[in-house]
């Protein structure tokens, strides 16, 4: 049994809803909204981070985690209009781009010189459906889909030195399986299960991609095809409490039916100047931590919980105290083009602050060490081998040549 949570001035439920979240190992939907609906309270969100803490502890010990990576946005071209996103562009604007792949050689060799190891493979969901001149530019190098023009990008992200994974939005299960062979993990972030959001004046209304039932059927295939799988819940797009939770355990019934899911990923929404979400208020990084600590419990000990460190600069110690165990990918090559007004932290910065917290930062690779020692099955041959030559013993990435401590 796990020590008990501190309980001095905390209402009686609340201290027993916490103290049998951390002894069960899992969080249900009625005390998780309860709690939710707290989470202002200072006193509340104080226990319920002890409480993830605690959690953390438990399932991950005292390390948390980290992916040198380089990004490369394959391109920015997309199909989908999300409210507040800048990554997509039109075609005809000077800033869309889809890279060659002498340009993705490129960028690998660089980030391989910098002892990089992970290549994010972030693009737009299916540009081509929308937009004649991509479909001509892929006609032109060969390929019917950018799907298509993906895995020859992974095959040369990999064949430089690199382990590919990839985020392309909604891939079909036969898209998955054809990049596979040359991708260590790949994912897809739920966001919210949320349909309201889809709604007309909602984010999603012009983002048919972003159909929950869609994702979640794609985390479904991805299952069955036993791909290791990133997923996420997006915070501050406008979904309630409710649909937070919502979100929360349907990840958790994903991963309790697949096994696949490797990590989830909690992050906020930064508002961007140029969108129509301009005016709509970023969560305070107290609200972010707490809603780590919530995913923390009602995920459970032995999943692993990601914030990016970039989205939160002033709140590293916070979010350590939330019962994070992982920062994901950060790059001393390439900038977040999600966020790119977001920096992220040097290395060097990111390991003093995290051990000053009093845990062990590790870098890993695109997969998480159980999985790299314990579950073979999961990956290819030709990754299984390589993920033997990149990792150590015990699953961690083995320090490379030239691996800097600062970021782009
Ligand atoms: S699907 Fe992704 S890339 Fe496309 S508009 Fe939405 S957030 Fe941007």
């Amino acid at each position: 049994m796990a020590p008990p949570v501190p309980t001095a001035g905390l209402p009686k439920e609340v201290a027993a809803v916490l103290r049998d979240a951390v002894d069960t190992g899992c969080l249900e939907r009625a005390p998780a909204e309860a709690i939710a609906a707290r989470l202002s309270d200072p006193l509340v969100r104080g226990a319920v981070l002890e409480a993830a803490s605690e959690s953390r502890r438990l399932g991950k010990g005292d390390v948390v985690t980290f992916s040198r990576n380089v990004f490369i946005p394959l391109t920015n071209l997309c199909r989908d209009r999300c409210s507040y996103c800048t990554f997509a562009k039109l075609p005809g604007d000077p800033a869309a781009k889809t890279y060659e792949l002498d340009e993705v050689r490129a960028v690998v060799r660089d980030a391989v010189r910098l002892g990089c190891t992970e290549a994010l493979l972030c693009l737009g969901d299916k540009p081509e459906v929308a937009y004649r001149p991509h479909r001509e530019w892929l006609r032109e190098r060969g390929f019917a889909s950018t799907a298509e023009y993906l895995v020859e990008a992974c095959r040369v992200a990999f064949e430089g030195g690199m382990l590919p994974h990839t985020n392309a939005g909604v891939l079909s299960q036969e898209e998955m399986a054809a990049l596979r062979p040359w991708n260590a993990s790949m994912g897809l972030m739920l966001e919210s299960t949320s349909e309201r959001l889809r709604a007309k004046g909602g984010p999603h209304y012009y983002a048919p991609d972003k159909d929950p039932k869609l994702r979640i059927r794609m985390h479904e295939e991805a299952g069955e095809l036993g791909i290791p799988f990133t997923t996420g819940m997006l915070l501050g797009i406008g979904e309630t409490d409710a649909e937070r939770v919502d979100t929360l355990l349907v990840i958790r019934d994903l991963s309790d039916r697949h096994g696949h899911l490797q990590e989830a990923i909690v992050q906020p929404f930064h508002p961007k100047g140029d969108t129509p979400m301009r005016d709509v208020p970023a969560l305070t990084n107290e609200d972010v931590a707490g809603w780590v600590a919530l995913a923390r419990l009602v995920l459970g000990p032995r999943m692993n919980v990601q914030a990016p460190p970039n989205l939160a600069p002033d709140a590293l110690e916070l979010l350590l105290g939330a019962g994070l165990n992982d920062w994901g990918g950060v790059s001393p090559l390439t900038i977040d083009f999600i966020n790119p007004e977001a920096p992220w932290p040097t290395l060097r910065a990111l390991r003093e602050r995290t051990e000053a917290a009093g845990v062990r930062l590790r870098e890993r690779l695109p997969v998480y060490p159980d999985d790299v020692i314990s579950r073979p099955e999961l990956f290819d041959p030709r990754i299984r081998a390589a993920l033997h030559r990149f990792a150590d013993e015990a699953g961690f990435a083995r320090l490379r040549a030239g691996a800097s401590q600062e970021a782009a």
